[in-house]
């Protein structure tokens, strides 16, 4: 396979890599070695946690039938490598949306469940793991299995955010959510300060669906943390359904030789974004696609970063500090000389998420988008680890590619039993590089 045909979001290490379709791993699993495969989504996670080089990936892509959906029960039933889009394209004319959208349509319903994805609304829906109501998962040894809350319940859990290492998943059954519109009445109220944002964030949330902040991350002295809380629920059924959006039409031809999401164009850029919401709280009926996933308007953004791609520090810490944690993390990334593009603060809510690995719980999570400036950015990215592990927090796997097996183990304390449950056929760099680096 060539090189860039399953990169990651990151496009940190990009190199040739082999894959097998579905239909040859079912024929090749029983005599497997051990860690010789591992599944592939769309390649929308950031890192190492998509990639196993040391064996062959499994395509979930050539997979995309849609194999029910009911209007009655809103339950949708898909091959592994459906499109989120795509669910989304059989759901909306009948009033029907996902219950958990994470920022882009473009992942599988496999990677959404294999990441335990979260969206603008984790206050109020949980992970998307939660909406799973069944899902049939192919392991190296033995028959196809059913895994459901009340059929191998202990697999299903594990394959919830399990990262693709139980097995393959085959099909998946989704709870969709009654909506009466897909479009969304989006309040825009703007922020001058992380003390305006931490004083408002509980009351807005209790009164939205959807709630998600962008941060100003280069803003200094009294303007340090400022930003746009964005809320929003869905419209009323007066509201027309949209046409679909057509197929992308902007996109990044190539990867310029430097990156052009740094310091200087982001000050303006941030400035301009900042600038264009009015002073207070603005409400206005936006299409579903700029609201939920806005980036996927411009197809292969992250050739932006330069040649040598981009850094994802996602990470999630108790409420109790998080006002003090949060400027500390910002202001630590901006004196290191790196601009973040997506700086996205939300409060998660506290429904538990199923799964052994998911990286959701109670308290904030904040994200920050880096360009690879190589040691210097690696640097950063431990310190900023150290200050949110020190805190009780942990870092989200799916958007990592170099955390340390001791983070690792910090951030997620049920590991072991997903090793114990791992299929012996299925590994990733990821895997290797913490869990399996770790004492057993
Ligand atoms: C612009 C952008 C915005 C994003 N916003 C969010 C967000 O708001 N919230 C959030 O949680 N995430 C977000 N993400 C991350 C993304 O949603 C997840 O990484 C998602 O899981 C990617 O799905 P994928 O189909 O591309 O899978 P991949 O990235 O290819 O793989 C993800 C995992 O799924 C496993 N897998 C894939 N197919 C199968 C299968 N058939 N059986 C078993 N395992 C399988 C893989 O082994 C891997 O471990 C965002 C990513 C981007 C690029």
């Amino acid at each position: 396979m060539t090189a860039g045909e399953f990169d990651s979001w990151g496009r940190i290490d990009r190199r040739a890599r082999q894959a097998v379709s579905p239909d040859g791993y079912e024929n090749m699993r029983e005599n497997a070695p051990p860690g010789a495969f591992l599944p592939f989504g769309n390649g929308r996670s950031y890192g190492d946690s998509c990639h196993n080089d040391q064996g062959r990936l499994i395509d979930s892509r050539m997979r995309t039938r849609i194999l029910g959906f009911d209007p009655g029960t809103g339950i949708v039933s898909c091959d592994a490598g459906v499109t989120l889009h795509s669910i989304l394209e059989t759901a909306i004319p009948h009033r029907f949306f996902l219950p958990v959208t994470p920022g882009t349509a473009a992942a599988t319903v496999a990677g959404a469940v294999a990441n335990d994805v979260h969206g603008k609304n984790h206050h109020t829906r949980g992970t998307f793991g939660k909406h799973v109501r069944r899902l049939t998962l192919l392991r190296s040894s033995g028959g196809l299995l059913t895994c459901s809350p009340t059929e191998n319940r202990d697999l299903f859990y594990a394959t919830i955010g399990g990262m693709g290492l139980t097995g393959l998943i085959l099909s998946v059954d989704l709870q969709l959510m009654k909506v009466p519109s897909a479009h969304i009445q989006q309040h825009a109220i703007r922020f001058d300060s992380l003390d305006e944002y931490f004083g408002m964030v509980e009351a807005v949330d209790g009164e939205h669906e959807y709630s998600v902040a962008w941060i100003d991350q280069l803003a200094t002295g009294k303007r340090a943390g400022r930003g746009i809380l964005l809320a929003g629920d869905h419209a009323d059924a007066s509201c027309e359904f949209p046409d679909m959006p057509r197929a992308t039409k902007l996109s990044v031809p190539f990867s310029p030789p430097f990156n052009l999401l740094n310091t200087v164009t982001l000050k303006t850029f941030n400035e301009f974004y900042f600038r264009k919401e009015k002073r207070g709280e603005t409400v206005t009926t936006v299409k579903w696609p700029g609201y939920f996933h806005p980036l996927d308007a411009i197809g292969h953004w992250n050739r932006l970063y330069g040649p040598k791609g981009l850094y994802q520090h996602q990470s999630v810490y108790p409420a109790d500090n998080a006002p003090e944690l949060t400027a500390r993390l910002l202001e630590t990334a901006r004196t290191a000389g790196h601009a973040s593009f997506l700086t996205v603060l939300k409060k998660f809510g506290e429904q538990k998420s199923g799964g052994l690995l998911s990286f959701p719980r109670p308290g904030f999570t904040l994200t920050l988008d880096f360009a690879n400036q190589g040691e210097q950015t690696l640097k950063l990215l431990n310190v900023l680890d150290a200050m949110v592990v020190e805190a009780g927090g942990a870092i989200n796997p799916y958007k990592d590619a170099r955390m340390s097996p001791q983070t690792f183990d910090s951030s997620f304390s049920q590991w072991r039993k997903l090793e114990e449950l791992r299929d012996p056929a299925m590994v990733s760099n990821f895997w290797k590089r913490t869990a399996l680096a770790l004492p057993k």
